[in-house]
């Protein structure tokens, strides 16, 4: 099955010609069976977290479960304040759970590892170590001599495209190169999965446009997972396999949607019909029309019966 190229315009004038997200191509679908029939990287199960503030207690998290295979890209949106720089830090281990658990590899996450590499929006380098040494600096501490270090460091700062750069400060580089940087310091150490947390949040559209198709090629050459979060709907399509949709007060998964746009990806597929199709459903689960009524559960139901995703992870 193909999908008919139409122009957003008609498409706005003809809401009901667009196709249902969950409808997806063959290529698409055998895509989708292909990666769920790969090892399971990470696993969180029933995952809640409550902090006690002076205004009482909040439920950041409320039994969160869900699985990402190898090499799969998820993508975690949600509004603000709905958990998912939590969710992170507890992927992370720089938080702690309140109930549920988290695995990677099957065993469970206890404190931060090597086994997971972070990017996160604000820049993280070292700004008193040359790029080169910023990238060499997990490499050493986790074994590595200066040479293996330093040959590795310049194979991910080539994978990135920044070896010029490589004896630079990171003062001297612009947003989108300390985010290369970071995503070359991340990945050196062979993280089993890559956490971002609004990684290009604070970059321009034009340079984030570019870290959004670098990123896309570099997770295409190596073998890894990548768990990615933004509130950047037309970022996570891009970039996402499945999106998992969270909503606030408490923190809980909405969906856990497939994606249907076909891989590769670029900024041409904006347009296509199953594109829009993705973006109408995530703008109605985040900012769902207000009504006067207490929604009726029942009726918003019919999309939810492909959250098997999230369901299936239950035991
Ligand atoms: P998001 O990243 O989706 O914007 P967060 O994970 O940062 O959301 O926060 C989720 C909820 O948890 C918010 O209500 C936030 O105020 C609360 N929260 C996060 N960290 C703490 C903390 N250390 N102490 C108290 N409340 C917190
Ligand atoms: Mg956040």
């Amino acid at each position: 099955m193909t999908y008919r190229i139409l122009s957003e315009e008609t498409i706005m004038q003809n809401p009901h010609s667009l196709p249902d997200y969950l409808l997806q191509s063959d290529a698409v679908s055998e895509r989708f069976a292909r990666l769920k029939a790969r090892d399971v990287i990470l696993d969180v199960r029933h995952l809640g977290k409550r902090f006690r503030s002076p205004q009482g207690e909040v439920v950041a998290l409320d039994d969160i479960s869900f699985r990402t295979h190898r090499r799969e890209f998820v993508c975690v949106i949600g509004p603000s304040g709905c958990g998912k720089s939590t969710l992170i830090r507890i992927l992370a281990g720089l938080e702690s759970q309140t109930s549920g658990d988290v695995l990677l590899d099957g065993k469970p996450v206890q404190g931060p590892g090597a086994d997971r590499g972070m990017v996160f929006q604000g820049y993280t380098l070292f700004p008193w170590l040359a790029v080169k040494k910023n990238v060499m600096f997990g490499l050493k501490r986790n074994g590595s001599s200066s040479g293996e270090a330093e040959r590795e460091a310049l194979q991910w700062l080539d994978l990135v495209g920044l070896t010029r750069f490589a004896d630079v400060y990171p003062h001297q580089l612009s947003g989108g190169m300390k985010q290369r940087v970071a995503i070359a310091r991340a990945l050196a150490n062979r993280p089993r999965i890559l956490l971002m947390d609004e990684p290009f949040g604070a970059l321009d559209a034009q340079t984030r446009a570019k870290m959004q198709a670098h990123l896309l090629d570099i997770w295409r050459n190596i073998d890894v997972t990548v768990l990615f979060i933004t509130h950047d709907l037309d970022e996570a399509i891009l970039l996402a396999d499945r999106i998992l949709v969270l909503k606030a007060n408490p923190g809980k998964v909405q969906e856990l949607i497939e994606v249907p746009v076909p891989r590769p990806r670029g900024y041409s597929q904006f347009n296509t019909p199953e594109f829009i199709a993705t973006k109408a459903r995530l703008e109605a689960l985040i900012h769902p029309e207000p009504t006067d009524e207490a929604p009726d559960e029942d009726a918003v139901r019919p999309h939810m019966i492909r959250m098997t995703d999230v369901a299936d992870n239950v035991e």
